[in-house]
Parts: structure tokens; C-alpha cells; sequence
């Protein structure tokens, strides 16, 4: 560090001139921090197989009686009926491809909005920009934050507008799929017996599809009903994602977790439970709200190209750009509009990387400082209020957004048990444990999050087998090997979407939007150039993954974060293999490839083989 930076730096940590001391903030960051680590890490929770099977069970549809088989072929195999697959299709529609099916485990499209309906969900991103496609629907939503079965009704019609039914069968999982050289399709088996070829398939699966459940001991021995809160069990609570659980007037409900969808479940909950325990392991960042309907006159207004102009806008003012518009508008902002204001005060025209980083830190100390104060303001009983404040950077988990969480906790009925960063101690038959105090109750709710990543065909151990046998952990054994993330050498016509080696960003439909336009062009171009299939060069593989290196690098003030799925949970130095900056520069990346000659990089035309052996 120069002397320069050495002076800028106490002049930007000065407590005097910051109104609190940045080095105790850091100190109780790391205490927080390490009371939470365990040395299990993810390897603490257990998956909804086997006897545990039960909470992966679909309570929203009936299961479907045994079907013939398909031994069919399609021209566009699309795997996951959510959002992504959703668009992919539409995408394709729109370029005129006629044979697509979807295949979706779920009874119907949605994917994480057909599982996720406990009481309280809505989307955390404003719904004008969460929401796709909506000027092809012709739609607006009818909240700022719109409810999830409003999300849900958003996914059916896409798929109406769009045929995407006509061929689609749900309650469907895949069970293998395989490269056929000689016929160059993909062979792909199901659990319904289906044996299918497919010349394209694209995996979309999502990464919030498989819920996990907390390795407590004895969480097998409770008596009484649990669930976890994808599979929420109304005929035990009564009432639907309004609230009004009716049947649970007279019961003593658990929720463990509170993440951004225990943020949101314990309202109505505490509304509906004779008494609710809130089991707490680390509060969650609880910002403001501000949901409001949708005023009638703007969204008749609204003119054409606006969708795309709010969510570009979006994510720009995220990004920092100073000449955005902030048409959005909300909390989610907050952090960016600090960090210009700070890096304004350090004076300079051009901010080194440890300058950067520093302004980073103190627009972050300034907001959590906020977040905390909003706590106190809202929390009536001083050690509640205590207990949810948050100790930890805001980019250290998803933030959440509520109005009537923190005021749930002023009613008598609801009690925060604060296990203190260590977690439910134990289930026992009647209740569950924390601090040596047994809490009875009839009801436990997990909210206890997902496997994230783990639905991704190389991590969900899919058998999947490309050129020559080579499955896709093979081909990642030394790390991730991609081109734009989607698609890899040995593995033609074959196409996975979701956040890896390539952009992210909070609102999560924009990056599936970009996906599903980018592999869409790709396979127009190659039905309209005549290529054999798609696959990119082991040099184009190789030119991205060492991209991706200089892009990514590792993020230290993830280490410093208190454990949970952003760093795995906590353990080694989290290598995030996500395009930097950002998502806007990422598909800009993604355009600009399809516009000079990127095809070349990716396309076999007839009577042309690749030239390489699979890696
Ligand atoms: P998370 O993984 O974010 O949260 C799981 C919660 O369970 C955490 O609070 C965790 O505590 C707690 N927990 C785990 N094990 C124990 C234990 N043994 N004892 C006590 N507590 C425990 O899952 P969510 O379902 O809340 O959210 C997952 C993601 O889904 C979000 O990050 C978001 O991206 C998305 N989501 C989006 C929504 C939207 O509005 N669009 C709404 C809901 C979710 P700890 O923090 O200590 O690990």
C-alpha cells in the first residue's frame, strides 16, 4: 500500500468522521462469523431421499397414473418447466421451432414458484422486472411485489401463449441421458419407463429445486407433523398463501430458519399459530417493503421497450452507474447509491482495487448500521431486538425485504428462541432443544433453504454421458470447462442453464432471459447454417475458462462472512466462477460474440468432425 493510500484510508476509517468505530464493526463481524462455523459445513444437512423421502413428496397434485412410455424424437428436449425452461421455450417458439418438449418432475410448470407456496411468498425483486416476458403477454402485475400463486398463474400463461403444453409431460424425472454418435442425438430414459431421442436438450433444473434438510439429531424422532416449506401442507394448516390457517388456532408451530423464506412464512404464521417459536440461528437483513398496488394509469402508459429499459436500469444502478435512471427504486438500491456517495468523499478520480474495496466495506458498515437501527425502531422488547440484528456484511447473504416481519415479534404469541449462531441443539419426540430448554410443539416447519447447485446435471449425479462415454464430472475434473457456461467439448447439442462460468445477478429471471436468448440464437444458427451440431472448440473451451479465471478470482470479503450457501457455509476460499462485472456486461459479451463470428467457435457443419478427442 502506498503512503497515499495509507492516509486516504485513516481518513476514510476516521470514527470521528464516521460516527463509529469501523475496526469494532470488523471485530464482531469475525466473532459472529466464527461462533457459526462448523467444521461439517454443508455436509450438516441431509437430503429428502430414502427415509427422509417424505419431504420431497409434491402435496400439490395427485399423482398421475402410469402413462404409455414416449419412444419419440423431438427436435428441442428442454429439461425443468421453470422460469428458464419456460423462456428457452418461448425463445424458441419465437424463432419458429415446433418440436419442443418439457419435462418437468412437478405437477405443472413453474418450478420454484410451483413448489414454493407457503403462506407469504411474493418475489423479493419488483415484480415489473421479476416477472419475463410481459410485454409479449401483454401484462402487468398487480403488486410492486406480487404474490407467488400471481407468479405462479405468470408462469402458466407463458407456457399457454407459447404451446409449450402441447407437448410437455410433468411429474416426469430424467433418468439418463446419452450422446448417440452415429444417429447424433441424445437418448434420454425417464422414471415413467420413456426412452426418447432428442437433438437438442437443455437442462434448466434451477438452482433452488432440491430441498435440504438440517442434520439435527433426532430430527427423525419427532411425533408430531413437520414439513418443509416446498412442500407446505395445507390440509394440516388450513388456509392457502393469504394466510387464514385456520387449523392452526390451537397449535404450538417451530419454524426453523430464517432466511428470505422464513422471512416471509412467519408473519401469517404468527397471525394464524396458537403460539409460533421462531428457531434462530442468524438473523436475516430485514429491509423495507413498501409493496403497493399497481397504479392502472402508469401500467396503461407504460410504452413499448419498457420492460427491457427497467430491468437494464436495474441492474446499471446495482452496478454503480451514476447516470442511471432508478426507475425500480426500492432498498435494493440502497448499498450502490452509498457506495457512490462514499467513494465521493475519498476525492479521487480513479479509485485503486484496495480503494475500491475500502469504499465497498464502508457503504456496507453505513447500511448494515441502517438495517440494525431499523430493527430498534420496529422491535418493541429490547433483547428480541437484540437478538435479530444482523452482525455481518450485507452482501453476505441474500438480503430480504418485509414490512410485518419484525412487528410479528411484538405479538404475545410469538417467541424468537435465538440459539445464538449454534442452532437447534436437538428434536426430540415432543418438541425441540436450544440452550438445554426443550420447547414443546406440534408442528415443526423447516426453513431451512436448498441444495444450491445441486439440480445442475454434472452435481445432481444424472447419469450423463457425452461423446465416447465421458460423463460431465469427468470432463470437469479439473475444474468447470465451458463456453459461456452453457455448453462443453464432448458434449454436443447439449445445453445446461443457471449461474455458472457466466453472469449472475439478484434478479435472477433477467439472467435466465439473456441464457435462453443466447442459446436460442445459437440453435437457430445452427438449423439455418445446416450444422451437424453444436459444440464449442476444445480452444474456445479453453479461451473461456481462462476468461472466466481473470474474471472471477476469488472473493475475500466472502471469507469473512458468517457461513451459509453464498460461501459454502464457510469453508476454503470460494472461487465464484461468475462473469465480473456483472450480468449487463456479460450478455453485451454474449451479443457481441454472436455478431462477430462467434458461431465459428461453436458450430460442425456437415461432413466436418470436431478434429479433437474429448478432454
Ligand atoms: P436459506 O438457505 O437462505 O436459509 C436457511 C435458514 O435455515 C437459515 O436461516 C439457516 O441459518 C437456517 N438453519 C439451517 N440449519 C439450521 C439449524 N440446524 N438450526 C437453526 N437454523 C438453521 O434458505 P431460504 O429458503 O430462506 O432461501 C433460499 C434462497 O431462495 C434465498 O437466498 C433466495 O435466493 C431464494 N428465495 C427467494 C425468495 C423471493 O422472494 N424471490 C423468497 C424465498 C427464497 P444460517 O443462516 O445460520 O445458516
Amino acid at each position: 500500500m502506498t503512503n497515499e493510500e495509507r492516509s486516504l484510508e485513516a481518513e476514510l476509517l476516521d470514527p470521528d468522521r464516521l460516527g463509529f468505530d469501523p475496526e469494532e464493526l470488523r471485530a464482531r463481524y469475525r466473532t459472529e462469523r466464527d461462533r457459526r462455523l462448523r467444521p461439517d459445513g454443508a455436509s450438516q444437512y441431509i437430503a429428502p431421499t430414502g427415509d427422509f423421502g417424505y419431504y420431497a413428496a409434491d402435496p400439490y397434485v395427485e399423482a398421475e397414473p402410469n402413462r404409455e412410455p414416449l419412444t419419440d424424437e423431438v427436435e428441442v428436449l428442454i429439461v425443468g418447466a421453470g422460469f428458464g425452461g419456460l423462456l428457452a421455450g418461448a425463445r424458441l417458439r419465437q424463432a419458429g421451432f415446433d418440436s419442443i418438449r418439457l419435462l418437468e418432475k412437478g405437477g405443472d410448470v413453474g418450478g420454484t414458484w410451483y413448489w414454493n407456496r407457503y403462506p407469504g411468498v411474493r418475489c423479493d425483486i419488483e415484480s415489473y422486472i421479476y416477472l419475463p416476458l410481459l410485454e409479449e403477454l401483454g401484462y402487468v402485475p398487480s403488486e410492486k411485489y406480487a404474490r407467488g400463486e400471481e407468479i405462479r398463474q405468470h408462469t402458466v400463461n407463458i407456457a399457454r401463449r407459447f404451446d409449450l403444453y402441447r407437448d410437455a409431460r410433468f411429474q416426469t424425472e430424467v433418468t439418463s441421458a446419452s450422446w448417440d454418435e452415429s444417429k447424433r442425438r441424445w437418448n434420454v430414459t425417464t422414471d415413467r419407463g420413456d426412452n426418447m431421442a432428442a437433438r437438442y436438450v437443455i437442462f434448466s433444473s434451477g438452482p433452488f429445486s432440491r430441498p435440504k434438510l438440517p442434520g439435527i439429531p433426532g430430527i427423525d424422532e419427532f411425533r408430531g407433523h413437520t414439513f418443509h416449506t416446498s412442500r407446505w401442507d395445507y390440509s394440516y394448516t388450513g388456509g392457502d398463501q393469504t394466510g387464514g390457517m385456520h387449523k392452526l388456532a390451537d397449535k404450538r408451530v417451530a419454524v426453523i430458519g430464517t432466511g428470505a423464506t422464513g422471512i416471509q412464512c412467519v408473519p401469517d404464521l404468527a397471525e394464524d399459530a396458537g403460539h409460533l417459536y421462531v428457531f434462530q440461528r442468524t438473523p436475516s437483513v430485514v429491509d423495507e417493503r413498501g409493496n403497493r398496488p399497481t397504479d392502472p394509469e402508469w401500467a396503461r402508459n407504460l410504452p413499448p421497450g419498457w420492460h427491457d429499459r427497467r430491468r437494464n436500469d436495474f441492474l446499471a444502478v446495482l452496478g454503480g452507474d451514476r447516470t442511471a435512471e432508478d426507475l425500480v427504486g426500492d432498498r435494493w438500491s440502497d448499498l450502490a447509491h452509498l457506495h457512490n456517495a462514499v467513494a465521493d468523499e475519498a476525492g479521487k478520480e480513479e479509485l485503486t482495487a484496495e480503494e475500491h474495496e475500502l469504499v465497498r466495506e464502508i457503504a456496507d458498515f453505513h447500511k448494515m448500521n441502517q438495517v440494525r437501527e431499523r430493527v430498534k425502531s420496529l422491535v418493541e422488547d429490547e433483547e428480541t431486538a437484540r437478538a435479530l440484528r444482523p452482525w455481518y456484511r450485507y452482501e453476505c447473504k441474500r438480503p430480504t425485504f418485509n414490512d410485518e416481519y419484525y412487528p410479528a415479534f411484538n405479538r404475545p404469541n410469538v417467541t424468537l428462541v435465538d440459539t445464538e449462531g449454534r442452532g437447534v441443539e436437538r428434536i426430540t419426540e415432543t418438541g425441540l432443544v436450544s440452550q438445554g430448554v426443550e420447547y414443546e410443539v406440534d408442528c415443526i416447519v423447516l426453513a431451512t433453504g436448498f441444495q444450491v447447485g445441486g439440480s445442475h446435471p454434472a452435481a445432481s449425479g444424472l447419469p450423463l454421458h457425452g461423446r465416447d462415454g465421458v460423463t460431465l464430472p469427468q470432463h470437469f475434473r479439473n475444474g468447470m470447462r465451458t463456453l459461456h457456461g452453457f455448453t462443453s467439448h464432448g458434449f454436443p447439442n447439449l445445453f445446461c442453464m443457471g449461474p455458472s462460468q457466466n453472469g449472475v445477478a439478484p434478479n435472477f429471471t433477467h439472467v435466465l432471459d439473456d441464457q435462453a436468448t443466447h442459446i436460442a440464437a445459437v440453435i437457430t444458427e445452427s438449423a439455418k447454417r445446416g450444422a451437424a451440431y453444436v459444440e464449442p472448440t476444445p480452444a474456445a473451451e479453453q479461451a473461456w475458462v481462462d476468461e472466466m479465471s481473470a474474471k472471477a478470482g476469488v472473493d475475500r470479503a466472502l471469507d469473512e462472512c458468517t457461513p451459509g450457501y453464498y460461501n459454502n457455509e464457510g469453508h476454503s476460499s470460494v472461487v465464484r466462477s461468475f462473469y465480473r462485472p456483472d450480468e449487463l456486461e456479460f450478455a453485451e459479451t454474449l451479443r457481441g460474440w454472436r455478431e462477430n463470428g462467434g458461431f465459428t467457435e461453436l458450430l460442425v457443419k456437415p461432413g466436418e468432425t470436431d478434429g479433437d478427442e474429448p478432454n
